[in-house]
């Protein structure tokens, strides 16, 4: 029997109004659990790619995980891995299609022993958000209560390592429910392959550029990029009209390259807007065409004159 869910998404329109949107989830008594393990394999139809019976556990990378260590979690040595699909959307939703499309790759993958539990479409799986719950708390609750009910639908026969970034989902869940622990990547490493040196090599130099952007954000006050002008300047400047202001749409097509700036107010693309190009590939940046033009945190600044390129 499916069960019906109404998810209800608040979207933000370009004129700043809120449109409520509310989409139908429905949920499953089973999804494909492609363990070896499973008591009921032709209830989950499990006739995709199955873990290996050749594992002392299985792992369940938590969202954060899969975003951060993604190329370490690809080495073939790495058995057993479970991708909830709520890290997987995660990844999808946070890293780009690049990134979503290696973990589809790795999935995919005969060789690689890793599989997707489809934990959303699960009925005991799934859970609400709770009202004034972060998203990233969502993502975690739901992964371990995956943990949880996966670890018992293989009839406590396979213990399960959950591996989070977030210190208090160990403290929280760490010794919640027998067989199935809670810990740190790094922790993980240690503990499991301490002697898979390229692992511990390559986790030790994704923790030190994440240090090294950390320490650059704070002595930049927090701000990920050096402002082009300060802002009492700019809101100076739109004041006395040295500067227009508008929001910056990358064409997604040739993202390198183009952006349109549509003007405060203005509705539609061919009315009020300007093409510009992106001198650098990673935005935010400076534009060159028009050449005075600043971009300031999904905003972007021109003399008034420069719109005399209207498409
Ligand atoms: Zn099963």
């Amino acid at each position: 029997m499916l069960q019906k869910r109404e998810k209800v998404l608040l979207l933000r329109t370009f004129q700043g109004r809120t449109l409520r949107i509310v989409r139908e989830h429905y949920l499953r008594p089973s999804v494909p659990c492609n363990s070896p393990l499973c008591p009921q394999p032709a209830v989950c139809r499990n006739d995709g790619k199955l873990l290996s019976s050749d594992v002392t556990h299985y792992m369940i990378p938590d969202w954060k995980v899969v975003q951060d260590y993604l190329e370490i979690l690809e080495f073939p040595e790495l058995k057993g891995i479970i991708f909830m699909q709520t890290a997987c959307q995660a990844v999808q939703h946070q890293r780009g299609r690049r990134q979503y499309n290696k973990l589809r790759n790795l999935l995919k993958d005969a060789r690689h022993d890793c599989v997707l539990f489809a934990n959303e479409f699960q009925q005991s799986c799934y859970l609400l958000r709770e009202r004034g719950e972060s998203m990233e708390k969502w993502q975690s609750r739901s992964i371990y209560n995956a943990a949880t009910w996966y670890y018992h639908h293989c009839q406590d026969r396979m213990p399960i390592v959950m591996v989070t970034e977030d210190e208090e989902a160990i403290q929280q869940y760490g010794s919640e429910t027998e067989g199935v622990f809670v810990i740190s990547f790094k922790n993980y490493l240690d503990n499991f392959w301490p002697d898979l040196k390229a692992t511990h090599e390559l986790c030790e130099s994704i923790l030190q550029s994440r240090r090294e952007r950390e320490n650059e954000s704070q002595e930049s006050h927090g701000k990920e990029y050096p402002e082009h002008l300060p802002l009492e300047v700019l809101e100076a400047g739109i004041k006395s009209a040295r500067y227009i202001q508008g929001t910056l749409n990358v064409n997604k097509h040739r993202a390198q390259i183009e952006a349109f700036v549509r003007l405060q107010g203005a509705s539609s693309k061919d009315s009020g807007s300007v093409k510009v190009e992106i001198v650098r590939s990673y935005v935010p940046c400076q534009i060159s065409l028009p050449t005075l033009a600043v971009w300031d945190r999904g905003l972007v600044f021109f003399p008034p004159q420069l719109f005399v390129y209207n498409f």
